[in-house]
């Protein structure tokens, strides 16, 4: 629902609200002159954002990944990069993605893809086992904001792993559209090349400090409502490794979903210390 204006104040107030939901009520209170049209395609990058910040992604992983394919995928990107989950991966230009992509014998494609529809599209990698390509092809939409295609990438260069580890991602194109974040949880394939995008932002040392929790000592391990104080920290932490600060600079739906990526990509982080101690 939309909520805008006096009438947010009063709702905080009362219902204490997290510092997430805090930050949508914020980016909403932005866009002053939404139409019907926007309110109504707003909504379900809402819904999704609410659902994954209250998610237990220590069972979501449990679910759908396997600890020794995990293993076994970060062995695989250590051959690539070897300070992988020791360093942060800080967002290149265009050429540096092209020079790494080149030396992985991939093919980088990047193209402005505007509009609404061509916004849904973040990128997609497609194995060479497909008949028409002799290398595999990573496709990027550049209209994003610079740090979300820089994301983009090191998820596209995740299927790349996976598919070496798992002996081929097969022969569908793995796509990346808004709404993806969600849709990752239930496929293997699309939650590892998450996995590699989220150790590349929290390297274990800075996860360490970021995500340690007092109840992940108990016997059971979780990973469900991030603390206001590590929501916090996260925020900056992406302000800074990515540029991305969701002000006014950015349209309210973009927005939306790079702060449901913000959320997806730290919870699945936590999860992975408190599940694997990775
Ligand atoms: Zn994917």
């Amino acid at each position: 629902m939309f909520i805008g204006g006096r009438l947010s104040v009063v709702t905080l107030k009362s219902e204490r609200g997290s510092a997430v939901d805090a930050l949508v009520e914020e980016i909403l209170g932005r866009a002053h002159k939404a139409g019907r049209k926007e309110l109504a395609a707003w909504r379900r990058p809402q819904r999704e954002l609410r659902e994954l910040a209250r998610l237990d992604y220590v069972r979501v992983m449990r679910r759908t990944l396997d600890y020794h394919t995990l293993r076994a995928i970060i062995r695989e990107t250590r051959k690539i990069w070897p300070e992988f989950n020791r360093e942060v991966f800080r967002p290149k230009s265009l050429n540096q993605l092209a020079a790494i992509s080149s030396d992985l014998r991939i093919h980088l494609q990047a193209t402005p893809y505007r509009g609404p529809e061509g916004m849904a599209l973040r990128g997609f990698y497609v194995d060479k086992t497909r008949k028409m390509l002799k290398h595999p092809l990573i496709f990027l939409n550049t209209a994003h904001h610079p740090g979300a295609v820089s994301a983009t990438f090191v998820h596209e260069i995740g299927h790349h792993v996976t598919a070496r580890v798992t002996g081929g991602a097969g022969d569908a194109a793995h796509y990346f559209f808004y709404g993806g974040h969600r849709n990752h949880l239930g496929h293997p394939v699309e939650l590892a090349a998450d996995v590699i995008a989220s150790l590349t932002a929290y390297p274990a040392p800075l996860a360490r400090k970021m995500f340690a929790m007092p109840w992940d000592w108990g016997l059971v391990a979780r990973a469900d409502q991030l603390p206001d104080k590590a929501f916090a920290q996260i925020r900056k932490h992406v302000r800074e490794l990515l540029g991305i600060n969701f002000g006014a600079s950015l349209p309210t739906g973009q927005s939306l979903n790079y702060l449901t990526g913000m959320i997806h990509y730290a919870k699945l982080r936590w999860a992975l210390l408190a599940e694997y101690e990775l």
